[in-house]
């Protein structure tokens, strides 16, 4: 068949096809919801943070999934609506039932399956525990809070089964829990790194990006003998990262207090901050956290 001659019938497929689908107007099929699971160590595994497009495949933040002699302890609890999908993957690690789940923070895609899993004790820094009891999602649900909380720091357990939990200051939150399992070598940071890019200053919950260096520095001041970084959103990294990050943190900070005090703007100094200095970040929201520091005074 000729080319052009070739091209028509294509188009008239084309055409005939798209206008068929037109017609009928199926209902869109539900999206599965699939999770998956990695394992860190013997007794250490993650429940990934899968990709936000398109949203409903959207599941909330790594959960860590540490079985322990007396159970198993959940590091945050995802997006609510993923219960059962969370349950059947525990399910698929161990027998053993979930005893604790440890809030890194207050926000939704990190606490919106504390009641799935029955009664069991809820731990988070006391600031995340004031802001969970405001949201509407905890409306009823109150005895889903965490019931246990600390100021400074935190051990539950020992020996093998030793969970550490830090506070280091406001950052993404004023409630950002640092969550360390000693023998195993393994720190979940929560959202305070969440990915290799700007990050969600929360000031709604006492978030902050102008002190997000200091506590950053606290971080690596604080927390020694860890090979595994489980960030709130991405794949595993290392405590190199961790540092990587307070750099990053400190000099978006330092560049967007200097434009704002040259009287430059947000934009300015976005157009000015050169992202390739950085191996591996992105600036989707940069701009967003030089606003937040702009905002801050
Ligand atoms: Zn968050």
């Amino acid at each position: 068949m000729p080319e052009v001659q070739r091209l028509i019938v294509l188009g008239a497929i084309v055409l005939f096809g798209s206008l068929a689908l037109g017609a009928y107007q199926a209902p869109a099929p539900a999206v599965p919801k699939v999770l998956d699971i990695v394992k860190l160590k013997d007794n250490l595994y993650v429940i990934t943070s899968s990709s936000p497009t398109p949203r409903e495949l959207f599941s909330g933040g790594n959960v860590a999934v540490f079985i322990t002699d007396a159970g198993v302890t959940l590091v945050d609890s995802k997006l609510a609506g993923w219960g059962q999908v969370l349950i059947d993957k525990v399910k698929s690690v161990t027998n053993k039932p979930v005893t604790t789940i440890i809030n890194t923070h207050t926000h939704g895609d990190h606490t919106g399956n504390n009641d799935a899993f029955g009664k069991v004790d809820v731990v988070a820094h006391e600031n995340t525990r004031a802001n969970m009891a405001k949201m509407d999602a905890f409306k009823g649900k109150e005895p889903f809070l965490p019931g246990k909380i600390y100021k400074d720091k935190l051990t539950i357990g020992r020996g093998q089964d030793q969970i550490d939990l830090h506070y280091f200051g406001s950052a993404h939150t004023n409630g950002d829990t640092v969550v360390v399992f000693p023998a195993l070598r393994v720190v979940h940071m929560g959202d305070m790194f969440a990915w290799k890019d700007g990050p969600l200053c929360d000031r709604n919950n006492g978030g902050s990006c102008v002190s997000y260096p200091k506590t950053l520095a606290g971080v690596m001041a604080g927390i020694k003998n860890v090979d595994i970084v489980i960030p709130g959103h991405s794949p595993m990294m290392t405590m190199k990262d961790v540092q990587g990050y307070q750099q990053f943190m400190t000099d978006l900070v330092a560049a967007a207090q200097a434009a704002r005090g040259a009287g430059k703007t947000v934009d300015d100094a976005f157009a000015a901050f050169d992202i390739g200095k950085y191996a591996g970040y992105k600036n989707e929201r940069v701009k967003a956290a030089m606003q937040a520091v702009f905002d801050e005074k």
